[in-house]
């Protein structure tokens, strides 16, 4: 008989989301990648299931070993589910980013823990459950990307309408706030174009989001290979529709533009994090920073690509004042920005950010590892700068109903189809905007 490993994507708190428009896109956007990846090291004579406690509530099921993955936010959870196996004696492996910067914290509660990328050590984890020696602590070295067995998505189904994929890891920058280098390297790797493509061509869904952290990198060499791969995906007669994650110098190569929209690009996520020169700097977002009395050309040239724009904004830097919170959601309302994630400044484990505020005192929960529940990025763990939580907080409110109010809502799916001319995108962004309502505006700040 088969032994049997159950890969759990636990989430911080299960929302049973009241809409019923869109509902798929709301409960699940992303597949759970790293489950897919880890079930694809697996040998073929282990049976594998993947939950993922997006869509319901965990409920007891069998197996012989358990793998669970976990950001900081989940990671309570995670321990809680790990704990249930564990008391059955069932032994528990933990990976995933938060048990990579705290490995000395999840080795309390499960048996092994594997810090960095799965790769590199997946073998030796079933080599040693089967031979009964488990170790405490595995270290993955990072691998080449090439030749990788392709993720199993097959194995989520379809419950998720867009696919996860992933072409290049690690970030050569070092923003204070971010974790990416720490996990992934600083060393930007690349998969071959064509085994992309192989990846690509084996998906189901429609809709596939690139989850890279930097998809396409400043410089020459990772432009042309990102239009290798385009133009690849214009070959094999794909039809996909796709996002990706880059960063705003993307918008100086026209060439690369067309044939991200010829090949299915409809939305390029960007982390724009704020207007204001200080609170750039304050982040060390070094590119940002000079280009941000560009925003507005970059804005446009992407538009005229009929490519729509996701915004991500940070709101809480040392430089923040009450009323730069609400001028930043103004700028958001004003700018040529299609959709905006809003996020509140989250001192991460394994960031710059996290060491400064504990060297200066400044993090207000820490009753770990429970309190890693409030590191969502939208709660305020720490006490900002230049006013009293209960400020901000105040502030927020008014910031999310600014920005997810219908009226916004309405009048950036007009202006998406003005700068876009192009239906498709503006359907697509207002689909995002409204996701973004239901999970910010009306559950996060309501009261
Ligand atoms: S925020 Fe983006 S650019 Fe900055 S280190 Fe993280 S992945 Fe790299």
């Amino acid at each position: 008989m088969k032994k049997k490993l159950l890969l759990i994507n636990p989430v911080a708190r299960y929302i049973k989301r009241k809409s019923i428009f869109f509902k798929n896109y709301i409960d699940a956007p992303f597949q759970p990648l790293n489950l897919a990846i880890i079930a694809a090291l697996t040998p073929d004579d282990w049976e594998i299931e993947i939950f993922d406690e997006i869509f319901e509530p965990f409920s007891y099921r069998e197996a012989d070993l358990v793998g669970i993955t976990s950001y900081t936010g989940s990671a309570p959870r995670a321990y809680q589910l790990a704990e249930v196996y564990r008391s059955k004696g069932i032994p528990v492996v933990m990976g995933g980013i938060h048990a990579s910067m705290l490995p000395e914290e999840a080795q309390k509660f499960v048996d092994s823990v594997v810090v960095g990328e799965a790769e590199g050590v997946w073998e030796q984890v079933i080599n040693d459950f089967e031979s009964g020696r488990m170790q405490k602590v595995y270290r993955a070295e990072m691998l080449s990307m090439t030749g990788a067995p392709l993720p199993r998505h097959d194995l989520l189904g379809e419950r998720y309408k867009i696919a996860s994929v992933q072409t290049t890891r690690g970030c050569p920058k070092d923003c204070e706030f971010c974790s990416v280098s720490t996990f992934n390297g600083r060393q930007y790797r690349k998969r071959p174009v064509e085994e992309v493509l192989d990846e690509l061509e084996a998906i189901e869904q429609k809709i596939i989001f690139f989850v890279d952290d930097s998809f396409i990198e400043n410089g020459k060499e990772s432009e042309e290979r990102a239009i290798s791969l385009f133009k690849g995906m214009i070959e094999r007669k794909l039809d996909k529709r796709w996002g990706c994650q880059v960063s705003i110098s993307v918008a100086d190569n026209e060439e690369l533009l067309r044939y991200a929209y010829e090949s299915g690009c409809r939305l390029m996520l960007m982390g724009v994090e704020s207007e204001k020169e200080s609170a750039l700097d304050s982040l060390g977002k070094k590119l940002n920073l000079r280009q941000r009395s560009r925003y507005d050309e970059i804005f446009k040239r992407i538009h005229d690509h009929k490519i729509g724009i996701l915004g991500t904004f940070i709101f809480g830097m040392d430089t923040d004042t009450p009323e730069d919170l609400l001028e930043r959601a103004k700028f958001i309302k004003k700018s040529r920005i299609d959709a905006v994630q809003p996020t509140i400044l989250t001192p991460l484990p394994g960031t710059k950010l996290y060491e400064r505020f504990l060297e200066s005192d400044r993090l207000l929960f820490t009753n770990y590892p429970e309190d890693w529940a409030r590191y969502d990025w939208s709660d305020i763990v720490y006490t900002p700068a230049r006013m009293s939580r209960e400020e901000m907080k105040k502030m927020m409110v008014k910031c999310w109903k600014r920005l997810g109010n219908w009226g916004t809502v309405i009048s950036k799916f007009i202006r998406t189809l003005y700068y876009t001319r192009c239906l498709e995108t503006g359907i697509a962004f207002f689909i995002v905007n409204y996701i973004y309502r239901m999970q910010y505006y009306y559950e996060r700040f309501k009261d």
